[in-house]
């Protein structure tokens, strides 16, 4: 299908983003697949490749426009090379916790801060989850107390992104007493060198294996009080205010993840025999593929909407969540369908189509579960 998003700036960047996939994210790709974690100096060579900070005001060595297109080139081009999990660190990077510091951080944070996440020199990791709260944020007790000009920190979080990698973290904290108690969490920048400050372990998925995803322990962990980001007792309202583009960027994932493998099975449905024929040529796989050619465009012309709609400040929280839930599911769907068509080698490891149904199975969870996203819209639309 013909899209109309793009122009030639961001086609011009797509090429330099495919030269950097090709160089640096598939030689090493299958060894951080086994190690459970890609290796930490890709951050400075996307840096370098000006892939990190494109939002990042160029005074502090980004790329000064924010336009999520160019992040979207970076998401579609790793789901295109079939190392969607090569990509995962710098995409929680650059669309998830980088935006904290650019909407909510004051000149003086933006300054000490932002050139490093730009150049890579600094990885950055959002911590929400806490082992006995995930969706339910305003329950989580990681607690940051205020003594003097600092704030002390104990709790613990679970299933962070760059967790291992990473060398600061922006943490959810609750730093009140407020009844309300959305209104008494807090975020809190911790670089990963302070005292009592620990990572645990690199948590063992079941896919997306070159991604870290580990456990983080505050154990009397001091900051100044100019690590605050934000309001005091703010944090909720920042996040939903930051985690419709963290949704949109994984609709934009799922889609492109979702295509790529039905794209092989295509080709597959052509080359494979059965019977004296290619498989594609029995109905049913002519419908499954005519189905999934047909949802995934549909999808496309949604998430490119939104994607107009974000560029334009008009992405809605009810909207990214629609994206987030529908592009989801549709990947669950597409690969389930996709390996079926492979037959007994949509299930070898070997198999990229394989590969791809256990790594992007966890989307319709994290971000924000589809339960979640679904929540959400139907709230807004009653107004309850
Ligand atoms: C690979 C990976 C990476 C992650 N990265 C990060 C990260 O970088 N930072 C971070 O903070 N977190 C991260 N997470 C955590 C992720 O966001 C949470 O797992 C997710 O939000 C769900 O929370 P939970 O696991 O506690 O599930 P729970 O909240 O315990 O939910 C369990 C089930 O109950 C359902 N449920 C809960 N509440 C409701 C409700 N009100 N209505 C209907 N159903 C409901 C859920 O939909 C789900 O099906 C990551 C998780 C994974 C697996």
């Amino acid at each position: 299908m013909k899209r109309t998003i793009y122009g030639e700036d961001h086609e011009f960047f797509r090429e330099s983003v495919r030269a950097f996939v090709n160089r640096e994210l598939t030689k090493d790709f299958d060894q951080w697949e086994r190690s459970g974690l890609m290796d930490k100096s890709i951050f400075r060579k996307a840096g370098d490749a000006g892939i990190l900070g494109v939002a990042i005001p160029e005074q502090f060595g980004g790329g000064g426009t924010p336009d999520f297109r160019f992040n979207a080139i970076f998401l579609e081009e790793v789901c295109r090379a079939r190392i969607m999990s090569a990509g995962l660190g710098i995409q929680n990077h650059a669309d998830v916790v980088i935006p904290y510091f650019l909407h909510y951080g004051t000149p003086e944070q933006q300054a000490r801060w932002l050139p490093g996440l730009a150049s890579g020199e600094l990885v950055g990791a959002m911590a929400m989850t806490e082992p006995d709260t995930g969706s339910d944020l305003a329950a989580i007790s990681t607690s940051a107390k205020r003594d003097g000009d600092h704030y002390v920190i104990n709790g613990s979080k679970v299933f962070i992104s760059n967790g291992i990698n990473c060398d600061i973290v922006v943490v959810v904290c609750r730093s009140g007493s407020d009844p309300a108690a959305r209104r008494s969490l807090s975020l809190i920048v911790v670089e990963s060198d302070r005292p009592g400050f620990t990572k645990g372990r690199n948590l063992d998925k079941l896919g997306q294996h070159a991604a870290d995803t580990a456990e983080l322990f505050f154990d009397n962990v001091t900051v100044p009080a100019d690590h605050l980001l934000g309001e005091e007792g703010g944090a909720f309202l920042q996040l939903m205010a930051m985690l419709p583009q963290e949704r949109l960027s994984i609709a934009v994932m799922a889609l492109a993840h979702a295509r790529t493998a039905f794209d092989d099975t295509l080709t597959y449905c052509r080359e494979r025999h059965a019977f004296g024929q290619p498989i594609g040529s029995f109905q049913n796989s002519r419908f499954q593929l005519a189905t999934m050619r047909t949802e995934l465009d549909i999808a496309q012309t949604f998430v490119d909407a939104q994607l107009a709609a974000h560029f334009a400040g008009e992405l809605t929280g009810e909207e990214a969540a629609q994206a987030k839930w529908w592009c989801t599911e549709l990947n669950n769907r597409v690969l389930q369908t996709c390996v079926q068509l492979h037959g007994g080698y949509g299930y070898m490891e070997e198999c990229a189509v394989g590969r791809a149904w256990r790594d992007g199975r966890v989307m319709s969870i994290y971000g924000g579960t589809n339960e979640i996203m679904k929540d959400i819209i139907g709230r807004r639309m009653l107004g309850v």
